[in-house]
């Protein structure tokens, strides 16, 4: 990643952290032979101001370092986070790295034994990759935010888990469950990702700095994430997945019921009384057993 912190004298420093008196002031003892390291990978750094940007650090060399092209608007985001956690008064970390180094997270924060992560995602990544890296973080009993750009699609990359997961166990795979609206599963793209996955999700809005959900088009990234330290929005979410839930095992209740009733009124009520009313039968056909109609398919 390109980094807000970098280690100076053995100390981690977060660079926009620093006034201006005390960032000139490194970059002169930087330029007069004081060493920058890299917090991501201990690789030597310097130091950089954008126009218009955030000041951070960079590779003095390209040392293979994962996120080293992370965006402007990450960084960005990335601070801000950090700073509406702090003003909350949650100790906070940016590019929090786990005690094993096996991840690194871009916004840590605590608070009374309560861990949250967020993490802002605006290049791609697939839906397999961004659990694996969730998995991490609940093992160590962490909760994790994902702010994900270009969430519409990244949704859909998520609707045929969803998709899969309301029809999972289902006593005739593959075949739809007739006399029920679809429409009663529908929901929101964050659910989408939550529901199936257990991952928590919104949209983001990089260059806007905004962020999305079901119920809001446009929320201030400072007013989503007062909410979710405050934990609403994890209850919101969960809310959400209870009532589904819900409204899945009752699916699964009445499916066979369903099932039989229609296969019942295919073959007795259309073909079987309908056609013979209409002296139109061929033999056999209409006076199947009850045991071979549910057997079929
Ligand atoms: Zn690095």
């Amino acid at each position: 990643m390109v980094p807000l912190t970098a280690v100076v004298e053995g100390e981690t420093i977060t660079g926009p952290d620093l006034s201006d008196e005390e960032w000139k002031n490194l970059q002169v003892r930087h330029k007069n032979g004081l060493p920058v390291t890299m917090a991501c990978c201990g690789t030597p750094g310097h130091l950089r101001v954008p126009r218009n940007g955030t000041r951070h650090f960079y590779h003095a060399v390209d040392a293979g370092c994962h996120g080293a092209e992370e965006s402007k608007e990450h960084l960005e985001i990335k601070y801000q986070l950090y700073r509406i956690c702090q003003s909350e008064g949650w100790e906070t970390s940016v590019e929090f790295p786990a005690p094993d180094r096996t991840w690194i997270a871009d916004v840590y924060a605590e608070r009374d034994g309560r861990k949250i992560v967020f993490e802002i995602q605006v290049s791609t990544l697939s839906p397999a990759v961004l659990e694996e890296r969730d998995l991490k973080y609940r093992a160590e009993g962490i909760q994790s935010y994902w702010l994900l750009d270009h969430f519409l699609g990244r949704a859909k990359d998520f609707a045929s888990r969803y998709e899969a997961h309301l029809y999972e166990g289902a006593d005739r795979p593959g075949e739809r469950i007739p006399y029920i609206d679809e429409a009663l599963f529908a929901t929101g793209p964050e659910n989408h990702i939550c529901i199936p996955n257990g991952i928590r999700s919104a949209g983001l809005d990089a260059r806007k700095q905004t962020l999305f959900t079901t119920n809001n088009p446009q929320i201030p990234l400072a007013v989503w994430v007062k909410e979710v330290l405050k934990g609403n929005y994890q209850w919101y979410l969960e809310e959400t997945a209870a009532g589904y839930h819900r409204k899945r095992r009752l699916l699964h209740m009445a499916a066979q019921a369903l099932l039989r009733f229609r296969d019942f009124y295919e073959k007795i009520i259309r073909h079987g009384i309908y056609k013979e009313k209409a002296g139109c039968v061929t033999g056999g056909s209409k006076k199947l057993p009850l045991g071979s109609m549910t057997k079929r398919g």
